[in-house]
């Protein structure tokens, strides 16, 4: 059977491979695989907002179906913040590292470690548009645990959980992931599609 082809509009290979991983029945290309090296606006104020800049860029600009996420890591106390400046949270020199820091640091006389990461996917195809969501609900650490992942996996306890995301397989975080949740939403709808 032939497989639809769908651009996931992101440079990130860990997001990649833990996407192309669920989504085996699609032909998941990268940004690089079609030869798109444009620094692509994320300058809205939502994530939603963000994810539709980025599929609406690769859609206007190569005629190809896409999807694009955004995904913020929203901290109760902090009244949602980091939120879509998640990634850029320590500043212009930022890393994972400086990031985790600062949150650290935000969070160090707080009883409240609340937190949700929460990923937006925009869908375009065949002109059409479509929203997902997923959200993970759980906890700030007060120290990092673990190796593995990326972002702030290292301070991040899903609920109900007794070890953080960055001590988790790639597998058994994409099943309780936002990301994963929100691909499953997108899963779900592309089976249904008819194309
Ligand atoms: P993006 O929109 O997926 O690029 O995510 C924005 C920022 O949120 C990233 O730079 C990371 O700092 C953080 N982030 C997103 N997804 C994850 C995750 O699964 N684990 C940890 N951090 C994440």
């Amino acid at each position: 059977m032939n497989k639809l082809k769908l651009v996931f509009a992101t440079n990130n290979r860990h997001k990649l491979k833990e996407v192309q991983a669920m989504l085996t029945n699609f032909e998941i290309v990268s940004l690089a695989e079609i030869k798109c090296f444009d620094d692509i606006p994320e300058t809205a104020e939502t994530l939603e907002g963000n994810a539709i800049l980025k599929a609406n860029f690769i859609t206007n600009k190569y005629g190809l179906n896409c999807f694009a996420d955004d995904t913020g890591l929203e901290v109760e106390v902090l009244n949602n913040e980091p939120g879509v400046f998640s990634a850029r949270y320590a500043g212009k020199e930022n890393n994972a590292k400086k990031n985790m820091n600062k949150l650290l640091f935000e969070l160090d006389t707080k009883t409240n470690r609340k937190a949700q990461f929460r990923t937006a996917i925009a869908l375009n195809i065949h002109k059409k548009q479509y929203l997902f969501e997923g959200i993970c609900k759980g906890e700030i650490l007060k120290n990092k645990q673990g190796e593995s992942g990326f972002g702030y996996d290292p301070i991040f306890k899903p609920k109900g959980y007794k070890k953080s995301f960055a001590e988790m397989g790639m597998e058994e975080k994409s099943i309780i992931s936002h990301r994963g949740k929100a691909i499953e939403q997108l899963v779900e709808f592309l089976k249904e599609y008819n194309w």
